[in-house]
């Protein structure tokens, strides 16, 4: 295999003139078939470097796939390019099925994809392996989201388990696993569970170059400032805690004119499914899910996600942030979070009990606990994003990263010792008298709050009683929050948790040590910044043609029934606005045209810019 011959197919098969970085070095070890264990981030360009040796190395090569809506859509794509794949699971009625092996017996098709438990069915090992086995061959195994192996990560699968059978089966057949997960714990046990020989292991950085980070207080700006990303246009996906948040999030934003659906674990398989399909296909907008979406989710083209409550380990919304950009345009991942969030989120994990014995499962909340510390330390952290997100998998990194709002906003550091100290001092009074006290209530006393509690305690007769009355309970979240984190103030659990002070406090409370807040300012009212969120950097007349070539795009789509990014990504069409390609061979330039693309699309797309660039004279 010589490197022209592999560069010549990335042009004319994929339509790229170079690798993304980490992609040549996969390649090459699956074109020298070794096993391997490659670890690239999303959007890193995973599906080519099996793609590609697939179409160089003889025989099929199989593709263990967890999801059906994965299947399909790879399948799609490589349709789209005029590349031979094919799938088989139970959506095919037995008819179909059983076109498609023969046609694969008949080496028809060069990528197979399949879920594991068709993988391990006896009638499958006997029958149609070991015939492509015996016949056009077998190139190898590829296990995409190969995570699934692994108990510790996010989506266990226990078939995965089991495809070490098939690779004592076939011992020969090489095996490629992938995955963007990126904890130690869970490559080593794929390298294990896939029992991966004299594996080439390549990871990539887990750094998203393109994805701007910001986290910003929760506050009455937050849903006006949520609804202006919207309206910036761009797909979007908005995270929630819970369904009730799902639903009441989406139906506000709906009422506002903004296309939205809903999607969590409540609503019917047949409406996620069409919520589901109408995104992908560019028919609404902007998705407001739990967790439970997202997974199985291709789009490349999400331009920004908006956590609207705090997830629950740094882990979770890299990966969740992460569905943002896949296709490496600027993209936008904005965390929200407020003091409420906190006390939801303990609360949350108070909950997680024996559901027999109801009594609190320790490990796990205090594992849950660690985890919600890191988001709180992420969230209200004064250095750069990127560098806490990557440190997290172990990567270290120089910032500043010049994509995020630690590195790119000015932030104002305003003095809050004189709140402190109040604050501190409330603790101590009640200390005195033999008595603790959640934040809640601190702060209710500190405005002076006129509650049956407070009058039921006599506390309305403390000398901090009403002393931050001119202090919103949002500000005092804040301070008490600070507090907290800078480990200037304790919380220990009587049952609930109780505020006390430590030897730190005693400091701040003489003088000797200052609480300090990183703020980032907020725009005064009336200048807040407008138009596009993600800016493409581009004049109005580019991005007019850029309106005009994705409306082809989707109209194409239509006729051919597949989502928009199946005909071209996003990243073609910026491409295409800015060469202007009025030619085939000067189409044929643009990243994501191949041969089979050039010929399917060329016409239409050079017809539609000749005609943007030349208008007809009027006569
Ligand atoms: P992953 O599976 O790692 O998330 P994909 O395989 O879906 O990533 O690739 C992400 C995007 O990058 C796709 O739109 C793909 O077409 C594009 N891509 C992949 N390789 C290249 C390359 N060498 N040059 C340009 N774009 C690429
Ligand atoms: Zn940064």
């Amino acid at each position: 295999m010589t490197a022209d011959h592999v560069a010549e197919t990335l042009k004319h098969r994929f339509g790229f003139d170079a690798f993304r970085p980490g992609q040549e070095a996969v390649v090459r070890d699956a074109l020298a078939g070794r096993d391997l264990l490659a670890i690239m981030p999303t959007g890193g360009g995973k599906s080519l470097c099996f793609q590609l040796p697939a179409l160089l190395r003889p025989g099929v090569t199989l593709v263990v796939s967890p999801l059906i809506a994965l299947m399909q859509d790879q399948v799609r794509l490589l349709d789209d390019m005029g590349i031979p794949a094919t799938f088989l699971n139970s959506s095919l009625d037995g008819a179909e099925n059983a076109r498609r092996q023969r046609a694969l017996l008949a080496g028809e098709f060069r990528l197979l994809y399949l879920a594991p438990e068709r993988l391990l069915m006896p009638e499958f090992v006997n029958g149609l392996l070991t015939e492509l086995a015996g016949s056009v061959g077998l190139s190898a195994l590829t296990i995409d989201e190969a995570h699934c192996v692994s108990e510790w990560g996010h989506d266990f699968r226990p078939e995965y388990r089991q495809i070490r059978r098939i690779r004592e089966y076939l011992p020969e057949m090489p095996c490629w696993a992938f995955t963007a997960t990126a904890t130690e714990r869970v490559r080593g046990d794929i390298v294990a569970q896939l029992g991966l020989r004299d594996a080439a292991v390549h990871v990539a950085s887990f750094d998203r170059p393109n994805l701007y980070y910001a986290v910003k207080f929760k506050d009455k700006h937050s849903y006006p400032e949520l609804l202006q990303q919207a309206r910036s246009g761009g797909s979007g996906i908005i995270y929630c805690l819970s369904r009730k948040r799902v639903e009441e999030l989406a139906g506000r934003l709906q009422a506002d004119g903004i296309d939205a659906l809903p999607y969590h674990a409540g609503l019917d398989g047949e409406t996620r499914r069409i919520h589901q399909d109408r995104y992908i296909r560019d028919d609404v907008q902007v998705m407001v899910a739990t967790i439970a979406f997202g997974m199985g989710i291709n789009k490349p083209d999400v331009r920004w996600v908006t956590h609207f409550d705090l997830p629950r380990t740094i882990e979770g919304y890299y990966q969740e942030a992460g569905r943002a950009g896949r296709d490496n345009l600027p993209s936008r991942c904005t965390l929200y979070f407020g003091a409420g969030d906190i006390h939801t989120a303990e609360f949350l994990i108070a909950q997680k009990r024996d559901p027999e014995t109801g009594e609190a499962l320790e490990a796990e909340q205090r594992i849950a606990r660690q985890q919600l510390r890191q988001v709180l330390d992420y969230a209200e952290a004064t250095e750069c994003r990127r560098s806490i997100q990557l440190r997290y998998f172990g990567e270290t990194f120089q910032p500043p990263c010049g994509a995020c709002d630690n590195c790119c906003e000015p932030r104002t550091v305003e003095d809050r010792t004189l709140e402190a100290q109040q604050l501190l001092s409330c603790v101590a009074r009640l200390a005195q008298r033999g008595q603790r006290f959640g934040g809640s209530y601190i702060i209710d006393l500190l405005r002076g709050a006129d509650t049956d509690k407070i009058r039921r305690n006599g506390h309305t007769d403390l000398s901090t009683y009403g002393i931050g009355a001119s202090r919103s309970q949002d500000d005092w979240r804040i301070v008490l929050r600070a507090l907290l984190h800078q480990g200037l103030l304790t919380e220990s659990h009587d049952g609930f948790p109780v505020l006390q002070l430590n030897a730190d406090s005693r400091s701040v409370l003489r003088g000797e040590r200052q609480l300090q807040l990183a703020l980032a300012p907020r725009p005064a009212r009336g200048q807040r910044r407008r138009g596009k969120t993600v800016e493409s950097g581009d004049s109005p007349a580019n991005d007019a043609l850029f309106e005009e070539l994705r409306s082809l795009r989707k109209q194409l789509a239509v006729e051919r029934n597949v989502p928009p990014y199946v005909v071209f990504s996003d990243a073609s069409l910026r491409a295409m606005v800015q060469s202007q390609p009025r030619t085939p061979e000067q189409f044929a330039q643009i990243p994501g045209v191949g041969d089979r693309k050039l010929a399917e699309y060329g016409d239409v797309f050079t017809a539609l810019i000749r005609e943007y660039a030349e208008p007809p004279t009027p006569t």
